[in-house]
């Protein structure tokens, strides 16, 4: 090791989906099979070349006042960036300085683990129990912070608010942050929370629901205190992390809820078509409130199914790790696409 390098930051970096370059059936990453609405092509259309001379609006306030009026809070009760990695990484920087460890699910979104590691934070991670459901007592101790994604990923189960609550009330002197990338999918949202909990954080982003992964736009709502320490962070880093194009375009998407609605409606009603067709072929799997099933099979190693599966240019995705290395997390495409997909499992082995 050459002496410069104990200076390093070393870091394990999280490992994202693959993006493969040709045409698959792409149930590997969790994005929206169908468009954003037609509104954010016509923002693409209208977009001025000249103004990109022109920084954006640091303050992202035609994104905020937008997002702001759809959930009937305040302007101030907003923070958005690029997609929710952003916010989240952003959150751990700022939230997450005490010397206890924060804590988080086992079986979680594993870019926490990243994050904490990154920035130094000490951590825990309770286990969630044989039905991969995070045993709330866990988050009774003292600790220096609470995050956990509802609906979890890659478990897919949610959580109602009485959850939420319990959890809130037993953590009031740390910020407790809930990732809801899923929860259009599954039911209410925390947001309805922030104004008895002062210290509850939650947070959204564009790439599932909302069919704008490739865009970047996450966003958080609490109470303004939080979100000005979030802002204060921000403008210590970075203060235009958001570009004019994603802006323009996560306005279109916000207000069109009829087309939001309805696509993803659509989605649960695949969803629930394919849990019945894979329960069929004997697989088991948590009862998904999200847009995958994280599904595993007592006949077929999951790897190997894995790789079968890309063989045949259906791609899902394949976690690995002690507790979850006989599942996979497959993605909720369209109907055609999971008819593809049960059609190939209905004659895997035979
Ligand atoms: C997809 C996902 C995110 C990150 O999404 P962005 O694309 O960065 O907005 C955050 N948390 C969970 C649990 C996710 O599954």
């Amino acid at each position: 090791m050459k002496a410069f390098e104990k200076n390093i930051r070393k870091v394990e970096p999280y490992v994202p989906g693959e993006q493969p370059k040709r045409q698959v059936i792409k149930l590997n990453t969790n994005e929206n099979p169908y468009p954003p609405a037609p509104g954010v092509s016509k923002a693409l259309m209208q977009m001025d070349v000249d103004r990109m001379r022109l920084y954006p609006d640091p303050t992202a306030s035609d994104l905020v006042h937008t997002l702001a009026e759809y959930y009937h809070v305040q302007d101030e009760q907003v923070f958005v960036g690029v997609g929710s990695d952003d916010v989240l990484a952003m959150c751990f920087l700022t939230f997450f300085n005490s010397d206890q460890p924060i804590l988080f699910p086992d079986i979680t979104y594993s870019f926490y683990k990243v994050w904490a590691e990154l920035y130094r934070i000490p951590y825990e991670c309770p286990a969630v129990n044989d039905e991969f459901r995070i045993v709330k007592e866990d988050y009774y101790k003292a600790n220096g912070g609470v995050i956990f994604p509802n609906p979890n990923a890659p478990t897919s189960i949610y959580e109602n608010l009485e959850f939420i609550e319990d959890i809130l009330q037993h953590n009031q002197d740390v910020i407790v942050i809930v990732d809801e990338a899923y929860v259009d999918f599954a039911g209410r949202s925390a947001i309805e929370l922030i104004d008895r909990y002062e210290n509850l954080l939650v947070v959204q982003t564009f790439s599932k629901a909302r069919s704008m992964a490739g865009m970047r736009i996450g966003y958080a709502i609490g109470n303004a205190t939080l979100i000005k320490y979030l802002n204060d962070a921000k403008y210590s880093f970075n203060s235009y992390t958001m570009n004019q194009t994603s802006l323009a375009c996560g306005v279109e998407a916000v207000v069109d809820k009829a087309y939001f609605e309805e696509h993803v409606s659509k989605i649960k009603d695949t969803r629930e078509w394919t849990k019945k067709e894979l329960a069929k072929l004997g697989f088991s799997f948590p009862d998904s409130q999200a847009n995958f099933i994280f599904a595993t099979h007592e006949k077929y190693d999951a790897k190997e199914l894995f790789e079968a599966l890309k063989a045949a240019d259906i791609y899902v995705r394949y976690l690995g790790g002690e507790r979850i290395k006989n599942y996979l997390r497959i993605t909720v495409g369209t109907k055609e696409e999971m008819e593809t997909l049960i059609a190939f499992l209905a004659n895997y082995n035979r």
